[in-house]
């Protein structure tokens, strides 16, 4: 490592050794550490499931997140995905790996709809599930679930809509052996939960019995 070259932190410029957080910018970055919901991340005092929770239960079952997104971490998820970034990719994966609490039969990824992969040319989801699949030796089933139809992107929506444009959004392919399975789903930002909700229930219509969500980041409601 001290004979590479130091590469400029991707948050200020300063010199690291990572090529994507210096030392102090690391030390910033909105770790979720406190107690939580365990089924949706989302604070609670003394780790409880939250009152939303229970009035409607996601499809998913628990939820690891490696971060809030709040600032600088916002702009490491943005560099995600605006540009196929692999030392930022391994970065934030292994953040997520770390916090793993459960070992799943496999991990798949949010997919993207082929006509969006297309213009971007990499689902980023895709990239961290590769990194967290090698990290933890899970396998990664990289064509298990597609995206069925090209909804508008879900940061363009109010909050109410949101769960309304996923629904049906996403299928398992009949090929795809998912029954008795515990899946868990990679994606980089967990916001209202909807699109990891309906990804979750057609995992389980295909037989997953227990779905986790493993996210980078999670949004808090005083970042909403
Ligand atoms: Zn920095
Ligand atoms: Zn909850």
């Amino acid at each position: 490592m001290r004979l590479l070259p130091a590469q400029p932190c991707l948050l200020c410029g300063a010199p690291s050794r990572t090529g994507v957080c210096c030392a102090a910018c690391d030390a910033e970055l909105p770790r979720l550490t406190g107690e939580h919901c365990p089924v949706c991340a989302l604070p609670t005092p003394s780790g409880e499931v939250c009152g939303e929770c229970l009035k409607h239960a996601p499809a998913f079952d628990h939820t690891v997140a490696a971060f809030s997104y709040g600032f600088p971490l916002d702009k490491l998820i943005q560099s995600l995905k605006f540009r196929d970034h692999l030392t930022l990719v391994n970065y934030l994966a292994d953040a997520v790996a770390r916090r793993a609490n459960s070992t799943p039969d496999c991990l798949v990824a949010l997919p993207l709809h082929p006509l969006r992969l297309r213009e971007r040319g990499f689902n980023q989801s895709m990239l961290l599930g590769h990194r967290i699949s090698h990290q933890l030796g899970i396998p990664l089933l990289p064509h298990a679930c597609e995206r069925v139809r090209n909804t508008p992107p879900q940061s363009s929506l109010p909050w109410k809509e949101r769960d309304k444009n996923m629904r049906q959004a996403f299928a398992c392919r009949p090929d795809a052996d998912l029954r008795g399975k515990h899946v868990a789903i990679v994606d980089d930002v967990m916001t209202t939960g909807a699109s990891i909700g309906e990804l979750a229930q057609a995992l389980k219509r295909a037989g997953a019995r227990e779905v986790s969500a493993w996210v980078v980041a999670r949004t808090l409601p005083h970042d909403r």
